[in-house]
């Protein structure tokens, strides 16, 4: 019978990559709480209208990228394609903005129907992380030099920082139109996408990655020279702070983000070492998305960050060590010491809740347990047999640089390994 395979674009993560994610998630959830934000844990499904009215009718996501179906009721349901809709949904909901402002970050997956290939997946994780309430440029650098540390605390090389600012919603309108007036003096050089984006959303084709397009685009008028004078004073800070903290950037004129809810402050970090999905975290300011849900006007600034790419990462710049299960691999021959082996475990791992010990399963001789101890990947091999029983002892061979084995007295097993452990 045919093997049922995984839906393309949604990847099996398995035993050898799970360790490297968890390193991952422990390394960024201890950051965030160093500055003190919050994990809040989300639906990934919500109601279709809040990724229309928030994410933004005529962007990719909405258009095309979306898993919407109806459900038993004839409701219709989305698989989230971002964290910030339903995070702003859930603190809408739930009241949580009365007691000044919130700082919080949520993690998992995220579903889009892309076509997929390296670094594009349709089932892919983010680590979004959103501040509310407060529309100081401080909070924008405070995100900005939170990223800078994650990168910094995983060992990370050569990331860029791009930065842009989007202005205020008018000073956009007012730039929109120069930018629609520009493209059309020059349609004859657009491809079919910029041609329809032309006037649903111009922004969008500063964005493209058509070779054909990048001297026309290179030409267009530029947002930054729009900017409304609240907006400019904002950038300003905000670049201000991250020159004295010695975070180098470049200022993208392009870079204008493809969901609508964006304004001032932008901002992706890029990898050379992705190849073309070179983009490991991308956020901005969204200081209208609130009310546009149905809130009050609260100001409001966040991040996502891509899990797979990052990790992907970390494999390019050498910092994925292969992982191993187990420390120790209790090895027990002989029907009496097969019979204690679990509980012997057991006890071991009371007095040393951090070491890794696998048990062997179903006897078989000598040499075929310590073949699987090898296997195992394990450092040590603890030997119980009919002698160390009789003698209240355990022989400790060391699998992985030819010491001499050891013969151990059960009462100081536990030192012992401790004391290995450390080594
Ligand atoms: P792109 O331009 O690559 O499509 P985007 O602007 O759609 O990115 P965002 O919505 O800003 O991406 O998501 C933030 C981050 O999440 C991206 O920078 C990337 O690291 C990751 N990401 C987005 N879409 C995918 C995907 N389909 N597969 C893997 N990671 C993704
Ligand atoms: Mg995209």
């Amino acid at each position: 019978m045919k093997k049922i395979q995984a839906i393309r674009g949604m990847n099996d993560l398995l035993p050898n990559q799970t360790p490297h994610w968890q390193r991952v998630e422990e390394v960024l959830s201890r950051v965030l709480a160093s500055y003190g934000y919050q994990e809040i844990r989300l639906p990934l499904l919500e109601p279709t209208e809040l990724f229309r009215r928030s994410i933004g009718e005529v962007t990719d996501i909405v258009e095309k990228e979306m898993y919407t179906f109806i459900d038993r009721n004839g409701d219709s349901l989305t698989l989230r394609p971002e964290g910030t809709a339903g995070c702003v949904r859930s603190i809408l909901q739930h009241g949580l903005l009365t007691q000044g402002p919130l700082r919080l970050w949520y993690y998992g997956p995220m579903f889009r129907h892309e076509r997929p290939q390296k670094g594009r997946y349709r089932q892919f994780y983010q680590i979004g992380v959103e501040v509310l309430g407060t529309k100081g440029p401080d909070v924008d650098a405070e995100l900005i030099l939170m990223t800078a540390r994650f990168w910094r605390r995983l060992g990370l090389q050569d990331l860029r920082l791009q930065l842009n600012s989007l202005g205020s919603p008018a000073a956009r309108i007012a730039y929109r139109e120069r930018l629609v007036d520009f493209f059309t003096a020059h349609e004859d050089v657009l491809d079919e996408d910029s041609r329809r984006r032309l006037h649903s959303n111009p922004l969008r084709i500063l964005d493209s990655k058509n070779p054909a397009l990048q001297e026309i685009i290179e030409q267009a008028p530029q947002l930054l020279d729009y900017l409304d004078d609240d907006s400019r004073t904002h950038f300003e800070a905000l670049r201000h702070t991250l020159d004295s903290a010695d975070i180098a950037y470049k200022i993208n004129p392009r870079l204008v983000r493809g969901l609508d809810y964006y304004t001032r402050t932008v901002f992706e970090w890029v990898s050379d070492q992705l190849g073309s999905q070179g983009t490991v975290c991308a956020g901005g300011r969204y200081d209208g998305l609130v009310e546009q849900l149905g809130g009050q006007s609260i100001p409001a600034v966040g991040f996502a960050l891509g899990l797979d790419r990052l990790v992907a990462l970390l494999g390019e710049q050498g910092r994925l060590k292969a992982p191993i299960p187990a420390d120790l691999y209790l090895v027990a021959v002989g029907p009496q010491a097969e019979r204690e082996s679990l509980l012997f475990a057991e006890r071991l791992r009371e007095a040393i809740p951090a070491a890794r010990l696998q048990v062997n399963y179903g006897g078989g001789s000598f040499k075929s347990q310590l073949k699987r101890a090898d296997r195992s990947g394990a450092r040590w091999a603890l030997i119980l047999g009919e002698d160390e029983i009789v003698q209240g002892t355990v022989s400790v061979k060391d699998l992985r640089q030819g010491q001499p084995q050891e013969l151990v007295s059960q009462d100081k097993l536990s030192d012992y390994i401790k004391q290995q452990l450390q080594s």
